[in-house]
């Protein structure tokens, strides 16, 4: 197979447009997606016609105005190319208005009370920024999806917005330096953890089929102990998932470059080349929906909860995160960053956003999934922070300790062998504790979960730092000596926010108890903390950005919370069922068998030792027992929930979680007692164990 042919051969792209489309509105269209210029409409019917024509010779049929509403998922409506002509004839045919604008029904999509269901209108518009691509016999079109009234309904409307903020307000601090661009970009390269199980023994798994993850699972015998799966050896049938996967991302043009197996048995990862943020955000929805279906036709199952297996690692997202424009990334500090003026000012201006928008930060990659990761010793904590490493933390600690800064010199490295080539060591070493790590020349925020959109992390990622850009834009504009002015502000930012920085291990126990002396938040679930969402400071930063309206970014924590209400009720209705109808007539059935048998050596001869089985059988009757009363307290537990969003997520964060914990230990406990033929479900072994 030849890549570089395949590599994009799905995608209409800027060679597709360059040879289809008439030179003057391949210009145009250019200057939108280079320069954020606004569309030409006049172009649009040139534009759907080459569109529709190139889709149609890949055997496209149909079109589609693809959307991110508010599920982390995609939404797509199919339309035909078809139209009618003179008697019983059709054409196939996309007009510019198709391509532009689209009308489904909205009413079935969240959204958080900011619109009544009676209005259900819904518009769909075009991103021309991101390109559109055939898959399935359909072709594709990215775009933003708002209601009748103006409101945003999805995830993008806001990642353009946020990327015309940060565009902005880093504009204005380049000026400052007599640099002049035409857009700065945001970039972001999102490396995506999974699992695979065998689909067989998925299927006989209904908390799998239901929630994604396992709601029991006593741990099996060999979990990750060994670190023997973490890069190891690709076993075959992974390998020609993998393989098969980059051939079809790479199809659609998705810049997949690492695979790797992750720390737990049966986990994986997939990294891509970043790019152009909402290219970025649009690729990992994408590559989420191949992954399911390629696994699916090497009969496994893809998980993309963050948490499918108790007791092992879980699956996270890590966002690396920049800033450049053409010839110039923002976040290279260059060879001697204490002397970058730009790179320092910069950098004090993430940490200050990092610190002062702590909680948004933490709230936005909040989920059910995700509270089972942070803060469980294998993801980082709950607690954000910032990592510096050796040398830029110790260029900021001198600052802020107002002493001098002395360079240490740079090591040349070798591993000591003679043969081996001398390298240069990085300045900074890889903290993998850390939620927010610079690594070289991006931040990595590695916070998200592995089944949620990027798209969330990176409007408030661009959003909190434009605000404080614009804040150091506003008063440095002003300065008479600039260069003094900005030293000045560079420091006293350092100075006010070095609270968030922490360049030690971030699992470790002392780490909690000093972030709590630091006042750092420490949310530990999705009800606690997206009640940051609500707080007028955090409001304010969007709509001052304008980002969100107030209305807006309201009803987006209110979707939040929401959806970890449903989420969790789901789980909780799942393992009611789980356990009444498999696990305690499954456990049932074995203590009758074991009772009969021991009735049974009894009778025949009453000296036979029994007191093992005797054993099992009480630990087994009474552990069976005390579950079903549990799960009769969680099934009044999810009874009459309030109808405030913040009130019912407390009530299952606090209330809820706690007894589905009781009901699957109390499960587990009898999983590892109870005989092989009769427990009702494939293991934690089982599954972990059998690609
Ligand atoms: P690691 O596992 O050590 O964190 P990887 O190589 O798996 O590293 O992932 C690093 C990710 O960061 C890749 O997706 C890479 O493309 C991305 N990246 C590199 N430079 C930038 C940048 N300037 N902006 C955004 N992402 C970047
Ligand atoms: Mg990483």
């Amino acid at each position: 197979m030849n890549i570089p042919e395949i590599f994009g051969c799905n995608v209409f792209n800027d060679v597709v447009m360059r040879s289809t489309l008439p030179k003057e509105v391949y210009k145009s269209l250019r200057k939108t997606i280079d320069n954020g210029e606004r569309i030409d409409m006049s172009i649009a019917d040139s534009v759907a016609n080459a569109m529709k024509d190139w889709a149609t010779s890949k055997g496209a049929t149909h079109y589609t105005h693809w959307f991110q509403p508010l599920t982390n998922l995609t939404a797509e409506k199919h339309d035909s190319f078809i139209e009618p002509v003179g008697n019983d004839e059709v054409i196939m045919q996309l007009t510019g208005r198709s391509l532009i604008v689209g009308e489904p029904d909205a009413s079935s999509f969240p959204s958080g009370g900011s619109r009544e269901t009676f209005a259900a209108r819904g518009y769909t518009a075009w991103d021309p920024t991101s390109p559109a691509f055939v898959k399935e016999g359909t072709l594709y079109i990215p775009t933003i999806f708002v209601s009748y009234t103006g409101e945003t309904l999805d995830k993008k409307a806001p990642l353009l917005k946020s990327m015309t903020a940060i565009d902005r307000e880093t504009k204005r601090i380049l000026k400052l330096f007599g640099i002049e661009c035409a857009k700065v970009n945001t970039t972001v390269g999102p490396e995506q953890e999974y699992f695979l199980v065998d689909k067989k023994l998925y299927e006989q798994r209904k908390d799998l089929i239901l929630t994604g993850r396992t709601l029991f699972g006593a741990p099996s015998c060999k979990g990750q102990e060994m670190d023997d799966h973490y890069f190891g050896a690709l076993k075959p049938r992974v390998a020609a998932f993998m393989r098969d996967l980059d051939e079809t991302l790479w199809r659609f043009g998705v810049l997949s470059k690492s695979k790797h197996n992750e720390a737990a048995p049966a986990q994986h990862e997939i990294a891509p080349i970043f790019s152009t943020m909402n290219v970025a955000v649009d690729s990992n929805q994408l590559t989420m929906d191949v992954m399911k279906k390629v696994a699916l036709r090497h009969d496994m199952v893809c998980l993309l909860h963050e948490k499918p297996f108790a007791g092992i690692n879980g699956s996270g997202k890590h966002n690396n995160w920049s800033l450049s424009t053409t010839g110039l990334n923002l976040l290279d500090p260059g060879p001697h960053p204490e002397s970058n003026a730009l790179f320092m000012l910069v950098l004090a201006c993430i940490i200050k956003a990092v610190d002062k928008y702590q909680g948004l930060l933490r709230a936005c990659i909040a989920s059910a999934g995700n509270d089972h990761r942070l803060g469980g010793g294998e993801a980082p904590p709950a607690i954000l922070s910032v990592y510096l490493g050796d040398e830029l933390g110790a260029i900021v600690d001198s600052i802020v300790m107002g002493k001098d800064y002395v360079p240490k010199r740079v090591i040349k490295g070798s591993i000591g062998v003679p043969e081996s080539p001398i390298f240069p060591i990085d300045s900074t070493d890889r903290n993998r504790t850390s939620p927010f790590a610079f690594t070289g020349n991006k931040f990595e925020f590695r916070m998200l979960g592995s089944s949620a959109s990027v798209a969330d992390p990176n409007i408030v990622l661009n959003s909190i730092v434009a605000e404080a850009f614009s804040e150091a834009a506003d008063k440095l504009e002003k300065a008479d000596d600039f260069e003094k002015a900005c030293k000045a502000y560079t420091e006293k930012l350092f100075k006010r926010h070095a609270r968030i920085i922490f360049n030690y291990n971030g699992y470790g126990p002392e780490w909690e108890a000093e972030a709590e002396k630091r006042g750092l938040l420490n949310h530990k679930n999705t009800a606690d903390a997206v009640a940051e969402c609500f707080k007028k400071e955090n409001v304010d930063v969007f709509v001052r950005q304008g980002v969100y309206t107030k209305n807006e970014a309201i009803a987006r924590a209110k979707i939040q919370l929401e959806n970890y209400v449903k989420t969790i009720c789901i789980e909780a209705k799942t393992m009611i069922e789980m356990a009444t109808k498999q696990i305690y007539p499954s456990v049932n059935k074995y203590v009758g068998d074991l009772c009969r048998n021991l009735q049974a050596k009894k009778a025949l001869f009453s000296s036979l030792p029994t007191t093992n089985e005797e054993e099992l059988i009480k630990n087994l009757a009474f552990a069976n027992e005390e579950m079903m009363t549990v799960v009769k307290r969680l099934t009044d537990d999810l009874k009459d929930l309030p109808k405030d969003e913040r009130e019912s997520a407390n009530r299952i964060a606090h209330v809820v979680c706690p007894d589905m914990r009781l009901v699957r230990a109390l499960a587990d406990k009898m999983e590892m007692l109870c005989s092989k033929e009769y427990w009702p479900f494939p293991t934690y072994s089982e599954l972990l164990f059998s690609i």
